[in-house]
């Protein structure tokens, strides 16, 4: 397995969780861009976004509301971002949704 965040799934590299479910686990990017970070990722691997179903894009959202809702992070609000490839800025082969929040975040990104 040489995917890193399989290898954050299956517990042989640590994480700063924040919340998981049976198919979600969202923990802190260990590197973050805002004072809140979150990284949002399927359990099962799946390259990116357009190689995933459906139902796992909807599971991923989900996990959104909740964590958003459970962090209190909603009320000034937060951004949402799913890098796809080498022009979208993907760095990390397995899908996930970053969760941006604590300050204000202008638009258009760079
Ligand atoms: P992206 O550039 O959209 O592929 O985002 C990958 C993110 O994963 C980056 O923000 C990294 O800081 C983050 N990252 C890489 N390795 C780890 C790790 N071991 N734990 C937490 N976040 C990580």
């Amino acid at each position: 397995m040489t995917c890193i965040f399989c290898k954050i799934i299956a517990g042989e590299i640590p994480c700063n969780k924040v919340w998981e479910n049976e198919s979600v686990l969202a923990f802190r990017d260990i590197s973050p861009a805002s004072p809140d970070h979150i990284l949002v990722i399927p359990k099962t691997h799946y390259e990116n976004l357009n190689q995933a179903d459906n139902i796992v894009l909807g599971n991923l959202l989900s996990a959104v509301k909740t964590i958003t809702k459970e962090l209190n992070l909603l009320s000034s609000g937060y951004r949402t971002v799913i890098n796809t490839g080498n022009d979208g800025g993907q760095t990390v082969a397995h899908l996930h949704l970053h969760i941006l929040a604590g300050r204000v975040h202008h638009w258009p990104p760079g």
